[in-house]
């Protein structure tokens, strides 16, 4: 859907958004746009503002709008255009590529590259429609962004790997995790000369995987050191058909301290309620990696909760709509970093 082309399209925009549908996040999406929609036809001058309102919300034909406003037709039409192009122009803010704005799932995706300010501007064109209009979406970003800075860098030459949980309100986790690591000069030359060969594309025969997770896990995306979107494939790992490897096929480059930063959505619990008390929260999180590496854990809780105790790890970072609970630090190849913490709901 194009508002930018004919009037037909704003009027198929303004009667979908108003249009019942049906899956509970395009529910809130639509009154969230009904709400825009009828804040913008409030603003229109009164003469546009009826005829507008009568054609396109009650869905009055044109001689009816006539007919009921005392005036000819050809003035219905003339305010009705005009009327149209400038609820365009307030509408513009909310329309990116002729749709609406990018749902919550897809918002998702570039939060914290927006958080960290490694973004294509494309995408944070559609990220910045999105979190105008999402409450939610805008608090994780927000506490993204706060945590991002916090967060401390590897050493030169070191192994650098965090997990994010956002425990959201359906009960899944948002994840963002990342690892950098250090290639040598020589597999870096070979992977980028066959990346500039190809346009970019990784031909099936290299297949490049460098990490491999829980099959249960939705893996969304993943974006390189400068926010470059990476295309992949998941295949089943020959050894261990409970986990899916990442097969990249398509790639900006391969840098020195090349950066796998990585997305999903896992229904895993980072996040439960004791059955003693419910008001009493456990928080656990923990990974392998199986290098010597600086790892970290955070976990995002309710900025109102109470009564933190962290039993493991190094403690808390106030984020605004969230805290994180956090434990970062060195790890060894053969040990397992452990994040366990408890706070009442507030
Ligand atoms: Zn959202």
């Amino acid at each position: 859907m194009n508002l930018c082309t004919s009037d037909e399209s704003i009027v198929d925009f303004v009667e979908t958004a108003l249009d019942p549908v049906p899956s509970a996040e395009e529910v809130a999406l639509a009154n969230e746009l009904t709400r825009r929609i009828i804040d913008a036809i409030s603003k229109l001058p009164e003469a546009q503002r009826t005829v507008v309102y009568y054609r396109f919300v009650m869905n009055v034909s044109v001689h009816q709008v006539a007919y009921l406003t005392n005036q000819p037709v050809g003035s219905v039409k003339s305010k009705c255009h005009y009327g149209l192009q400038k609820l365009r122009r307030l509408l513009s803010d909310y329309m990116i590529e002729g749709e609406y704005v990018v749902n919550c799932k897809e918002a998702y995706v570039f939060l914290f590259q927006y958080a960290k300010g490694q973004i294509m501007r494309e995408d944070r064109e559609k990220v910045e429609g999105h979190l105008d209009a999402c409450k939610d979406c805008n608090d994780l970003a927000e506490s993204l962004r706060i945590l991002a800075a916090s967060m401390t860098p590897a050493q030169d030459g070191e192994i650098r790997h965090y997990m994010i949980a956002m425990p959201l309100s359906d009960g899944t986790n948002l994840l963002y995790s990342g690892v950098t690591y250090p290639i040598d000069d020589h597999q870096r030359d070979h992977m980028n000369a066959v990346l500039q060969a190809n346009g970019g594309a990784i031909p099936q025969k290299e297949s490049w995987s460098f990490t491999s997770h829980d099959a249960n896990l939705e893996h969304l995306a993943e974006f390189d050191n400068e926010g470059h979107r990476i295309e992949f494939e998941l295949v089943p790992k020959p050894s261990d058909p409970s986990k899916v490897m990442v097969v990249y096929r398509k790639m900006v480059k391969v840098y020195p301290e090349h950066l796998m930063a990585s997305v999903a959505l896992s229904k895993d619990k980072y996040v439960t309620t004791t059955i003693e008390d419910p008001n009493l929260v456990v928080g656990k999180m923990q990974n392998y990696l199986g290098v010597n590496a600086k790892s970290g854990l955070y976990l995002a809780i309710p900025a109102g909760a109470k009564n933190i105790r962290i039993r493991r790890g190094n403690g808390v970072i106030d984020a605004g709509a969230y805290k994180f609970a956090f434990s970062e630090r060195y790890v060894a190849e053969d040990e397992c970093l452990r994040l366990e913490c408890t706070y009442l709901k507030s």
